[in-house]
């Protein structure tokens, strides 16, 4: 029988064999409710009850943080769910690193070639193609390419690597802006994917991609933004020597607040002209007084997610009815970290991507927010921790009638009254 995942023994970004510093989060079902549910042809009834580790390693060679448990990127992404257009706030993100781009770019942008790579459903492609470029996405999801090329974005159904990127050049000659927005962090070959990047890239483009910053994952405690889609958490100080050895250089980084902490790395040609912005050197920097150039971030890391999964069973118990709030792919981390997928009896979304979410033994039911008033429950789990400004006051009625709810990062919070407000700010509550 085919397993749907691998392990990994090698570095995914420098080839080296040194995997060895360990943070141990959890197991997940090998398809994240990313997955569409009548997908897939690879799925197989045998492996339903199978759960992948979900280890966080960091190679003590480069220090890059990666997982070394690697699910069948078939599986994940043929029929993927996810799309850009809705997600919370992230349309509106790509106007503004639009601009940056534009910024950098410095010229007028008619005329050049833009390629995007996990382009999804083309809104990030959108603003290149309204200024007057010539724009085409590599998008592998089928469901979500044809959703692009029916919005009018050219875009193309396949995985990029480096044999589509020879294709792409005799089709479409070199590209003077080349995309890749949190999709280099989801590739496990990364060196393919960018040897593909460097043999399209024009002699003096950028290649500009987002992506979860690993640092703030660490110290911000993101621990729900650590799943199997994911797996790279990539710092400046591995990605300054891996491009360095493939003849490409950081000419710029930004730090974005995306995501709970991202950055946007612009690349270019060793070559070329631009000198690299002192920013890259900055956060080299940084990154190593932070121990990123050790073993110790992540030992730190490790001894975190013990004590808040300790707080947690703390607040949990003596809690007999539990819902969650928020159902997304992170959700099932933190279901499986805090073992509560046989405790919390459904999920309050407004936005549900579908009907439940499930694993070996257990589907738990999502329903919307107004269930919490039919359905009373002791607590309320609030899977969706970085929205709790927003969600916690929306619920004063189920507060007041002796509810609360619990916040679980990036350290565990239980709110038990509101003071009623219509504004986005703060919740006024009594904490403990
Ligand atoms: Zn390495």
């Amino acid at each position: 029988m085919k397993l749907p995942f691998h392990h990994r023994t090698t570095c995914c970004l420098c080839g080296s064999e040194y995997l060895e510093d360990v943070c141990e989060i959890t197991k997940l079902p090998f398809k994240s409710p990313n997955v569409g549910r009548d997908s897939s042809k690879v799925e197989s009834q045998q492996n339903a009850d199978l759960l992948v580790p979900l280890n966080l390693h960091m190679c003590s060679a480069c220090y890059h943080l990666q997982l070394a448990d690697i699910v069948d990127p078939e599986i994940q992404y043929t029929n993927y769910n996810y799309r850009t257009s809705i997600s919370v706030g992230l349309a509106k993100h790509f106007g503004s690193s639009f601009d940056q781009v534009a910024s950098f770019v410095g010229r007028e942008l008619t005329g050049l070639n833009v390629l995007e790579v996990g382009s999804n459903d083309g809104t990030y492609l959108k603003y290149f193609l309204d200024a007057g470029c010539n724009v085409l996405g590599v998008e592998p999801a089928q469901n979500i390419s044809s959703r692009a090329r029916d919005a009018g974005i050219p875009t193309l159904t396949d995985f990029f690597n480096s044999t589509t990127a020879s294709d792409l050049l005799s089709s479409h000659g070199a590209f003077d802006v080349i995309l890749a927005n949190y999709v280099l962090a989801n590739i496990e070959d990364v060196s393919d994917v960018v040897e593909g990047i460097r043999h399209v890239l024009a002699k003096e483009g950028v290649f500009v991609f987002e992506t979860q910053y690993g640092v703030d994952v660490l110290e911000n405690f993101l621990v729900d933004t650590i799943y199997h889609e994911h797996i790279s958490y990539f710092n400046v100080l591995p990605l300054k020597s891996f491009f360095e050895n493939r003849d490409l250089k950081i000419v710029d980084v930004q730090k974005i607040p995306t995501k709970g902490g991202s950055i946007r790395v612009y690349v270019q040609h060793s070559n070329a002209k631009t000198n690299s912005s002192p920013a890259v050197e900055d956060l080299v920097r940084r990154e190593e007084r932070a121990g990123f150039g050790s073993g110790s971030s992540l030992r730190s890391f490790s001894r975190q997610i013990r004590s808040n999964k300790d707080d947690i069973s703390r607040v949990l118990s003596g809690q007999n009815l539990i819902a969650g709030f928020g159902a997304s792919v992170g959700t099932m981390t933190l279901l499986h970290l805090y073992e509560l997928t046989d405790r919390v009896i459904y999920i309050c979304d407004d936005k549900p991507m579908q009907d439940s979410l499930h694993g070996p033994y257990y589907e738990i039911p999502i329903v919307s927010g107004h269930h919490l008033e039919q359905e009373p429950v002791d607590a309320v789990f609030l899977f969706a921790w970085r929205y709790s400004k927003n969600i916690i006051p929306k619920h004063h009625t189920y507060l007041a009638n002796g509810g609360q709810f619990i916040v679980p990062l990036p350290k565990v919070q239980v709110f038990r009254d509101v003071e009623l407000t219509h504004t986005d700010h703060a919740p006024d509550a009594k904490r403990e």
